[in-house]
């Protein structure tokens, strides 16, 4: 009998990154064998955002070039999951009659069971709570020396342009032993760089009774032998306090970089983006982790153009940018989300005044990251290999602790840490060369990797 094999294509964030790792795990434990295009699989699976603009559009377009497929194919099945079947349900499988098997976030476990069950006609499962935490089920890694490490679910925040909380459910944390487990037999297994995920990882184990915080929890992760670098995303400001900004400066092991999603710099913008913190508070957040660590880099996202949005609110964001000077930001021209209470509010901004402003904000935050990046010329960084540059194949590519791309020549391993010096710098990443040989690292580069390594 031939293996069955799958095809998995993922949308949008890293927990929906590590949720599709899981489901390769699931399906490679129930035998099928992974291959690189759809029209070589038995499953097709794909793990929808419904964050990102035209999410639908994307998948039914997907869709429609499956349904080819599989009037080819009839034994083909089609798997759609994630956070668009979340939200959509049943309209999925009445849009699209050809999909064999539908299952939301909260029961990524269920789907070999589906996938039996389809063998008899249609599957549908959406549950509203989520069963068994990711992290317990199986799971096929895309990167050799790195793992994303789930430590909660949900989010009961309900900021008004984000679909998230109808998507993902309340918040929920997972057990410290947990995690702590995790992460050791990670380590066992040749990883040296875990990162954290939660819709917001600062309120982790306040649905365990307050307590293990996440200042414990990173404090806990420095005493894993082995471990070398911890990154978490993402925080949200208002959450973001004083006893996790000194485990981040006390904990050798977590990296000097701090994701501080923004969105306005605007105190009449933000509220009625209900982020519940004020320009000022978000300004002293950033001046206490500056204060505890030196040379941290901090990095935003930023959305454009939300409703009501004025020539003075786009004002105060720019001149925020300039005084925090973020080493980089993600910038977002807002869109309405159904679903979200942003996308029936009045005064949506015209999209060529949202343009307008994009650009002025990614030029302004372009010459900041090229200032940023140039004061680190001639100094020295930790740099973990993640294999040979895309663009010049000839050299390497790899993340500074503070999670700089930089392009440096050298021959050393994928996943090993090599001491580099900063030798130019651009608005996106930096150039340097070798100046000590390599410690550690899983393989030598000439052999492929699983997928995408973080990056
Ligand atoms: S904190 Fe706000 S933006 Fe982040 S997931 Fe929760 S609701 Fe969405």
């Amino acid at each position: 009998m031939t293996q069955p094999t799958y095809y998995i294509r993922t949308f949008g964030c890293q927990m929906n990154e590590h949720d599709s790792e899981r489901m390769a795990g699931m399906l490679e434990a129930s035998g099928y064998r992974a291959v690189d295009s759809p029209e070589d699989a038995s499953v097709v699976v794909f793990n929808t955002c419904c964050v990102r603009e035209n999410a639908d559009e994307r998948l039914y377009g997907n869709l429609g070039h499956m349904k080819r497929l599989k009037q080819q194919r009839p034994d083909l099945r089609i798997v759609v999951g994630g956070c668009l079947a979340q939200k959509d349900k049943r309209l999925i499988q009445q849009r699209a009659p050809h999909v064999d098997v539908v299952l939301g976030t909260h029961n990524l476990a269920s789907l070999p069971r589906l996938l039996a069950e389809a063998e008899h006609g249609p599957a549908f499962e959406i549950v509203e709570q989520t069963e068994v935490f990711p992290s317990a089920l199986p799971s096929r890694r895309a990167c050799p020396w790195h793992a994303w490490v789930s430590i909660s679910i949900g989010c009961n925040n309900s900021c008004t342009f984000c679909i998230v909380p109808a998507v993902r459910g309340r918040e929920q944390s997972r057990r410290m032993g947990d995690i702590l487990d995790e992460v050791r037999a990670l380590v066992d297994d040749g990883v040296i760089e875990v990162t954290l995920l939660g819709q917001n990882v600062n309120s982790y184990g306040r649905d365990l009774g307050g307590h293990p915080l996440f200042a414990e929890l990173l404090w806990a992760l420095d005493e894993v032998p082995g471990l070398a670098r911890v990154r978490f995303t993402s925080p949200h400001p208002k959450d973001f306090r004083a006893e996790v900004v000194e485990a981040m400066a006390g904990a050798g092991v977590v990296c000097e970089h701090i994701h501080l999603p923004l969105q306005s710099g605007s105190d009449s913008c933000l509220r009625r983006m209900k982020r519940a913190y004020t320009r000022r508070r978000y300004l002293d957040k950033v001046a206490m982790v500056r204060d505890a660590i030196p040379g941290v880099a901090i990095t935003t996202d930023i959305i454009v153009g939300f409703p009501g949005e004025t020539d003075e609110e786009f004002a105060d964001t720019m001149s925020l940018v300039a005084e925090v000077g973020y080493d980089a930001a993600y910038t977002f021209r807002y869109s309405p989300r159904p679903g979200t209470a942003a996308a029936a509010m009045d005064d949506q901004v015209p999209p060529e005044v949202t343009q307008e402003r994009f650009d002025a904000l990614v030029a302004l935050q372009e010459e900041i990251s090229l200032q940023r990046n140039r004061a680190l010329v001639g100094t020295v960084q930790e740099v973990l290999v993640e294999g040979p540059s895309r663009k010049d194949p000839a050299r390497l590519t790899g993340r500074t602790r503070t999670n700089k791309l930089v392009h440096f020549s050298d021959n050393a391993a994928e996943g090993s840490l090599v001491p580099v010096r900063i030798t130019g710098a651009h608005p996106h990443h930096l150039d340097g060369e070798a100046v000590g040989p390599g410690r550690g690292g899983t393989r030598r580069l000439s052999l492929p990797v699983l997928g995408s390594c973080p990056g």
